[in-house]
C-alpha cells in the first residue's frame, strides 16, 4: 500500500493462534505454550476475525495454529470450513500428536480435508518425538495420500558451529534453527557463543516496515512478532489497524526498524548485558523490560513468561 511514497502493511496471511494450550511444553516455544496455558478462540470470535480479515481485502491465506489446534478438533474443523467458505486458502500447523499410524491419521485428517484445508505443516523434530517413524511422518504420509499440500518444520537443539572451511576468521555461529524468543531464552541460551549488544542492529526475521503476515490471538492481539503487536482487533478492527499502521510511529517497531534491538535499548535507556546470542535474544529481553510501559503494543504478558 503506497501512501505519500511510503509503503505500509499489505496483509497476505492471517495466522490464528487458535489456542495457547498445548499438549507439549517445548524448550524452543516462542509463546510459552504448555498444558497449563489459557486462551482459546470461540467459534463466534473466529467468525468475527474472519470477517475482519475479509474486510482487509488483501488476505489470501488463513492458518490455524497454536499452541496445538488439534486439541480443539470440532472448533478447528468448523473454523477451517468458515475460512474456506469465505474464499481463503487454509493451512494448519500442528505437532500431529494424534497420529498413531498412517491409516488412522487419515481418519482425523479426512474431516479437515472435507472442510477445505489446503496445506498441513507439521513439527517433525526431536523436541516433539524421538521415534524414528514419528507421529509427524505418519501424518504427513496420510495427508499426502489425501491430496493435501504438506511441509515439515524441523527445529533442533542449538549447536555451536565453527566457521566453515575457507573461513579462517569469524566467530562460531549457532545452528539448529531455534529462535531465541519466548521459552527458548530461558531454556536454550546457556553456553552459546555471544555477540556484543551493539552489533545487534537490525531485525533479521520480520518485515516490520511492510508486514505481510500477522498472528492473531483469542485476546484480540495482532502480533507482528510474538508479543509485539500492531494493536487489538477486538478494540479496533483489523482492517483499520492495518490501514493506520505506521511503523516509524510505533514506539517499539520504530526503534527496531531504525537500529534493531540495540536501538531499542538505547532509546529507552534499558539496563543490559554486554553480549547476547543474537538479535531476538536481546529484543525479547528488552521488550520484556518495556512491558509495563507499552501494554498496548507488548502483549499478552503470558508470551513473556508471566
Ligand atoms: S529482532 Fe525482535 S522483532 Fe525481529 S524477529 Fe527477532 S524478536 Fe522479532
Amino acid at each position: 500500500m503506497a501512501v505519500g511514497g511510503e509503503k505500509y502493511a499489505m496483509l497476505k496471511q492471517v495466522h490464528f493462534l487458535l489456542t495457547y494450550l498445548c499438549n507439549f511444553e517445548c524448550d524452543h516455544c516462542f509463546l510459552f505454550c504448555s498444558p497449563h496455558s489459557t486462551g482459546t478462540f470461540t467459534l463466534a470470535q473466529v467468525n468475527l476475525a474472519l470477517a475482519q480479515a475479509q474486510e482487509a481485502a488483501t488476505v489470501e491465506w488463513v492458518y490455524y495454529e497454536g499452541g496445538e489446534p488439534l486439541l480443539f478438533f470440532p472448533l478447528l474443523v468448523e473454523s477451517v470450513r468458515a475460512a474456506h467458505q469465505r474464499g481463503f486458502k487454509v493451512g494448519i500447523v500442528t505437532n500431529a500428536y494424534q497420529a498413531t499410524s498412517v491409516e488412522d491419521s487419515a481418519l482425523w485428517l479426512k474431516p479437515l480435508t472435507d472442510a477445505g484445508v489446503d496445506y498441513l505443516s507439521i513439527s517433525d523434530d526431536a523436541f516433539h518425538s524421538d521415534q524414528e517413524l514419528s507421529p509427524a511422518k505418519m501424518a504427513l504420509e496420510a495427508a499426502r495420500g489425501l491430496g493435501m499440500g504438506t511441509g515439515a518444520i524441523c527445529i533442533n537443539q542449538p549447536t555451536i558451529m565453527q566457521p566453515g572451511e575457507g573461513q579462517e576468521k569469524g566467530a562460531p555461529v549457532v545452528g539448529g534453527g531455534a529462535m531465541f524468543r519466548g521459552r527458548a531464552v530461558e531454556k536454550l541460551t546457556e553456553g552459546l557463543p555471544l555477540r556484543n549488544w551493539q552489533e545487534l542492529a537490525s531485525c533479521p526475521h520480520e518485515n516490520l516496515a511492510e508486514p505481510s503476515r500477522v498472528h492473531i490471538d483469542p485476546m484480540g492481539n495482532v502480533h507482528l512478532c510474538q508479543g509485539l503487536t500492531m494493536g487489538n482487533m477486538w478494540q479496533t478492527p483489523l482492517s483499520c489497524l492495518v490501514r493506520d499502521y505506521r511503523p516509524v510511529e510505533h514506539p517499539v517497531c520504530g526503534p527496531l526498524q531504525s537500529g534493531g534491538p540495540a536501538q531499542l535499548v538505547r532509546e529507552y535507556q534499558l539496563p543490559h548485558e554486554q553480549a547476547y546470542v543474537d538479535e531476538c535474544h536481546l529484543c525479547f529481553l528488552a521488550r520484556k523490560a518495556l512491558l509495563q510501559k507499552f501494554p498496548k503494543y507488548l502483549a499478552p504478558p503470558q508470551v513473556y513468561g508471566f
